[in-house]
């Protein structure tokens, strides 16, 4: 089982989007289940609303999953499990106040050493935890040796107990932490390989320890990716526009071409532009980069025209809102726009009431003489026709038929754009 496991706490980033994908595409691979799992246990940062943003935003992209769970429901067992914990002695209740610990780490930041949980509480005689009235947390004992576990990117990775230490897994007000919860529920849903962000490698041994402190036996493996900067060179912050999935589709980026881009980020693959179906075909998750890949909106862009030039028209008509066949023009005009958003403006330019600037009366002539055109197949003979009965001659015919055929001085070659509006000419005539 693959499992992406986002929290409901912002907007989705490109960073666990890249992740949701990479998980659907080895598990299709590997045809097995997908699950989507929404870690709400942080009641304070989940937001109003992120739950259904991120499925609408998995459907978008044509990530399904066959279960899916609400971390909260399984509170209950996150109790148990740490009741269980503290009844065979490897968990303990533990008193210290924020206070306390906030001057022991003071001590420890003040002689320069890392702050470790000193085990005051641990030596403490038993006590019932059911019964207790004076609050406390539960912390898990820090292991007795050495964790090691495989990545599918980094390769072989060992912390030692003293970095993991004896940490808190369940709070003051009885919810588990979120290495408890996601650690379980790992096991409760029978999880066989995680890929994840590697801002969670020194997560994983402390969710290695959990799971082998509840006897769970079967191993998981694990692919952390690595970080994408931004075009600086620096990790790209959730703050920052291009980072959110929701902005890139706002600008009128396709998500296709999105997924495409996220694939390729830090990847080795046989191709440049592809479907996601298609990259279920060959993905490698053992090509991923070590290094940190470098997020190039350009690139995106590129990518984007590209999908849209293969997009079939029907599907691009309606993406864009025509009501009329454009999609050919609005492909043409990829060589100027590589967003749909653009598009539309390119193509309303075309047909909204142009500005005629300093060329009003050529522009008039021009227009009189499109309104009853005979409808050329070829550019060269509509040309020598307008050139012919308008009497204008070179600037002052090639810029007004430019507007107004355009609604822009600068654009594409009109011999090439021809083609494309040839059979929309007594319209523009009207505009
Ligand atoms: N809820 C975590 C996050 O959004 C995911 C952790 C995980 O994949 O294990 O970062």
């Amino acid at each position: 089982m693959y499992r992406f496991a986002p929290s409901p706490t912002g907007d989705m980033h490109i960073g666990n989007l890249r992740v949701a994908l990479f998980n659907y595409i080895c598990a299709k691979q590997k045809n097995i289940h997908f699950i989507l799992r929404i870690e709400d246990t942080d009641k304070a940062r989940n937001i109003e609303g992120k739950e259904e943003e991120i499925k609408e935003i998995l459907q978008l992209f044509g990530i399904s999953w066959q279960d899916y769970y609400i971390q909260s429901e399984n509170l209950k067992f996150h109790r148990q499990m740490a009741l269980k914990l503290v009844s065979e002695k490897k968990a303990f209740a533990c008193f210290c106040t924020e206070k306390e610990l906030e001057e022991k780490k003071e001590l420890a930041k003040q002689q320069g050493k890392p702050y470790r949980y000193d085990g005051t509480c641990e030596k403490l005689a038993d006590i019932d935890v059911l019964e207790c009235e004076k609050p406390f947390v539960i912390r898990l004992k820090k292991p007795e040796k050495t964790i090691n576990f495989s990545d599918l990117i980094k390769g072989e990775l060992s912390f030692e107990p003293e970095n993991i230490d004896s940490f808190v897994i369940m709070r003051t007000d009885k919810t588990p932490t979120y290495n408890f919860a996601c650690a379980v529920d790992d096991m409760l849903e029978n999880i066989t390989c995680i890929i994840r962000g590697e801002d969670h490698v020194s997560n994983t041994p402390k969710q290695e320890h959990i799971r082998a402190s509840l006897d769970y036996k079967q191993k998981i493996s694990y692919a952390h990716l690595p970080i994408i900067l931004n075009e600086q060179g620096v990790k790209m912050s959730k703050r920052e526009a291009h980072s959110s999935v929701k902005w890139l589709l706002e600008q009128g980026i396709l998500p296709s071409a999105i997924a495409n881009y996220l694939i390729i980020l830090g990847n080795k693959t046989p191709c440049e532009i592809f479907t996601l179906e298609e990259a279920i075909s060959w993905f490698d998750i053992n090509k991923i980069s070590k290094s940190p890949a470098r997020f190039d909106l350009k690139k995106l862009l590129q990518i984007n025209r590209e999908h849209i030039k293969s997009m079939e028209n029907s599907k691009l008509n309606q993406i864009l809102n025509f009501e009329k066949d454009l999609a050919e023009l609005a492909k043409f005009y990829t060589q100027e726009a590589s967003t749909t958003n653009e598009l539309k403006d390119k193509i309303h330019a075309i047909f909204s009431p142009k500005d005629y600037l300093e060329f009003e009366k050529e522009c008039q002539i021009l227009k009189e003489l499109l309104s009853d055109i005979e409808l050329f197949e070829n550019y060269d003979d509509f040309k020598s026709y307008l050139l012919q009965k308008s009497g204008l001659k070179g600037k002052n015919f090639f810029m007004p038929l430019r507007i107004v055929l355009t609604g822009n001085i600068h654009g594409p070659e009109l011999n090439d754009l021809y083609p494309h509006i040839k059979n929309f000419i007594h319209e523009l005539a009207r505009m």
